[in-house]
């Protein structure tokens, strides 16, 4: 709080500090009434008003006054992000370097997916270098001011220095600084499951939940976010949500962590798949495919069975989740947004009436809203991360620039 022993840097750092979580809500609620702002952060009418002011005349923000009338007195205005201001995600698999110009609000403005095979971090950035200044000359009125990567591997964070890629084939690339150099840009670079998980829980399935836990089901396995008070929680190294390696069955088959009984050990694609007859096939052709034969199926058939007990060790994981965090909304992707589907009503509540305990009855289960987009609406996240921190901090006669001098 500030008082009369208040020194002109601590005013400073309070304004901005404020500064920062206005845009901030506005960037995840994708537009918010003054009213709502003022309500959110604590703060009074005319500090508010003050503040949007300045946002306003740093490109960041507009006002609209058709919000909805809410209660007595005059509509209160509408603030909503403008699109001045951009940052690039880029996310390089296999086959293809993805990447989007994404702004405030997780919008993607455009993309460009570059076919490729099993790309090296030097092709990466080459690609990066090109198309970033191709996307951004298409955009002349706005600037791209930051680059957030999506990368399936170990990234070490503080220097985004990619430590292991199994399926790219990478070790210990420098990533961020290549692309920083190459960009001219600020780099932030994360694992891809997270940044997924990230952008669900802001802007997918998580939307608007207070504590909310996400696990997706990819191709390497179970990944996991977390989101409790309305924040991403991250533990001390970057790891948390890992509800992938929870165990189920202490005495269950062996983990590619070195434990035994994992969760992902034990709910895996490949059972599902093989379930169904089906070797290779995307999340959707396995979700369908799982319905159709689930409805074929009497209540003892074997597609059904499997559904039975693979939900059963979810159920398991999902105890533990929910008597230690109380999350108000549990998020499914994946393949296990495929087996929720695929369980229907009667299974999914005589699995979870057994596992789960009276705290769960109002714990809400969904399943992922975002898609093929999630990666890059992450990375978008890590790369405004910097920018919403202090929004002042952007020159407001910049030109459109992209590439290092
Ligand atoms: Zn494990």
């Amino acid at each position: 709080m500030p008082n009369a022993r208040t020194t002109p840097l601590d005013a400073n750092a309070v304004r901005r500090r404020n500064l920062s979580s206005v845009l901030d809500l506005v960037h995840r609620r994708r537009g918010v009434t003054r009213a709502d702002l003022t309500r959110a952060l604590g703060l009074n009418r005319s500090t508010i008003g003050d503040l949007v002011g300045v946002l306003v005349a740093h490109g960041w923000v507009d006002e609209r006054d058709d919000a909805r009338r809410s209660g007595v007195g005059r509509p209160s205005p509408l603030v909503v992000t403008r699109s001045r201001w951009l940052v690039a995600a880029i996310n390089p698999e296999l086959d293809v370097i993805d990447i989007a110009l994404v702004s405030l609000g997780g919008e993607i403005v455009e993309r460009r997916r570059t076919p490729a095979d099993r790309p090296s971090a030097d092709e990466v950035v080459a690609v990066a270098a090109r198309v970033v200044a191709e996307l951004a000359a298409a955009h002349p009125d706005a600037r791209v001011l930051a680059v957030g990567v999506a990368v399936p591997g170990l990234v070490r964070r503080g220097d985004g220095c990619v430590r292991l890629a199994p399926r790219l084939g990478w070790r210990d690339e420098p990533l961020a600084s290549a692309l920083s150099s190459a960009l001219g840009m600020p780099v932030a670079v994360a694992n891809d499951a997270h940044l997924g998980s990230r952008a669900e829980l802001t802007f997918g399935a998580g939307q608007g939940a207070a504590s909310v836990l996400y696990l997706n089901g990819g191709a390497s396995g179970i990944g996991g976010g977390l989101v409790i008070g309305g924040r991403p929680v991250e533990g001390a190294a970057g790891y948390a949500g890992e509800i992938g390696h929870v165990s189920v069955d202490p005495h269950g088959i062996a983990c590619a962590c070195g434990a035994h009984g994992c969760l992902e050990a034990l709910v895996r694609r490949g059972t599902l798949t093989a379930a169904v007859g089906l070797t290779q096939a995307d999340d959707d052709e396995l979700d369908a495919a799982l319905q159709r034969a689930v409805a074929a199926e009497a209540a003892d058939g074997p597609v059904r069975t499997v559904v039975r007990e693979q939900l059963g060790w979810l159920a398991i994981a999902l105890r533990s989740a929910v008597n230690l965090l109380n999350p108000e909304r549990i998020v499914l992707g994946g393949y296990l947004a495929a087996l929720w589907a695929a369980a229907g009503d009667d299974l999914r509540q005589s699995v979870l009436a057994d596992a789960l305990s009276v705290t769960a009855t109002d714990v809400r289960i969904e399943v992922a809203a975002l898609g093929a987009q999630r990666l890059l609406m992450g990375a978008a996240e890590l790369a405004w991360d910097g920018i919403i921190a202090d929004p002042t901090d952007v020159p407001l006669d910049s030109t459109v620039s992209t590439t290092a001098s």
